[in-house]
């Protein structure tokens, strides 16, 4: 069988550098180009013949990538966050259209997307929920795109389980500004950046006597390689283009 190949876009990024590693050292994969910043994206795939691009660049850039890599007849694998839900509906649209598979996952490490089913699942039992994300100090959207995946899944449950229903609170001020978080679907979201964390994500649930934490921690790159890899593997086989690793794993 012949190897998929593949480019990496953002290759000279924290990320992009670590996938091409990974992308060297996996079987059945070949590394046939690394574009970064000002180089010409369209050419550098029909020039490398790329199946499958990894996109880990910047949220301002994602979307034209994207809908570039899909112009040029290559397969998207883009874990670069910061997408509203109107752009990828419209990338999965155009997707669809052309017979391709794809995937957007904002984040690749197996465990966070566990996590993410599970706090999936508590919610319908414990609704009164928060969310807290901690990511490196240069990581320049907020929140996390985990985090609103995340918030996403939550608030899907609490709308298929209406007996689910949250506390009533009282009318909340803030003396200082942004002190409860940005609500999402109006489920509170904190988002943190200091030196020393990669990724990291924690829902808190409260009930009555009792609080459950969820919490997963990415402490190096490698945590997101398998998935980048697994992905690369499956959107070849696909005929459409899906949001979140968890869409593919079993497939
Ligand atoms: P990074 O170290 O800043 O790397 C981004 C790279 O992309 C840089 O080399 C940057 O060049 C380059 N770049 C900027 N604009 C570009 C464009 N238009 N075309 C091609 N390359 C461009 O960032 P990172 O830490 O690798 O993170 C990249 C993205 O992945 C972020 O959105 C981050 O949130 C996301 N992320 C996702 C996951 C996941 O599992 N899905 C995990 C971690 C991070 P310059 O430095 O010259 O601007």
């Amino acid at each position: 069988m012949s190897e998929i190949r593949v480019l990496v876009n953002g290759a000279k990024g924290r990320m992009g550098t670590e996938t091409a590693q990974a992308v060297i050292g996996a079987d059945g994969l070949e590394l046939v180009g690394q574009t970064d910043l000002g180089d010409d994206l369209s050419s550098a795939i029909a020039d490398a013949g790329a199946q499958v691009v990894v996109d880990f660049t910047i949220p301002s850039a994602a979307v034209h990538n994207a809908n570039l890599i899909l112009d040029s007849g290559a397969s998207p694998v883009v874990g670069t966050t910061g997408f509203s839900t109107e752009e990828i509906e419209a990338l999965q649209e155009k997707a669809a259209g052309l017979g391709r598979g794809g995937l957007i996952a904002p984040n690749f490490a197996i465990g966070a997307v566990l996590l993410m089913k599970f706090a999936q699942q508590a919610a319908k039992y414990l609704p009164d929920v928060e969310v807290i994300e901690l990511h490196h100090d240069q990581k320049v959207d907020a929140p996390s795109g985990t985090a609103l995946k995340t918030v996403e899944l939550i608030r899907e449950s609490l709308d298929q389980n209406p007996s689910a229903r949250q506390t009533e609170r009282p009318e909340e001020t803030e003396t200082v500004s942004g002190a409860r978080g940005g609500k999402y679907l109006n489920i509170p979201v904190h988002s943190v950046r200091l030196p020393g964390y990669v990724a990291h994500e924690e829902v808190l649930f409260g009930g009555t006597g009792q609080v459950l934490s969820l919490r997963h921690d990415s402490i190096s790159r490698e945590s997101f390689m398998p998935g980048v890899i697994l992905a690369i593997r499956k959107v070849v086989e696909l005929d459409r283009l899906y949001y979140g690793l968890d869409q593919v794993m079993d497939l």
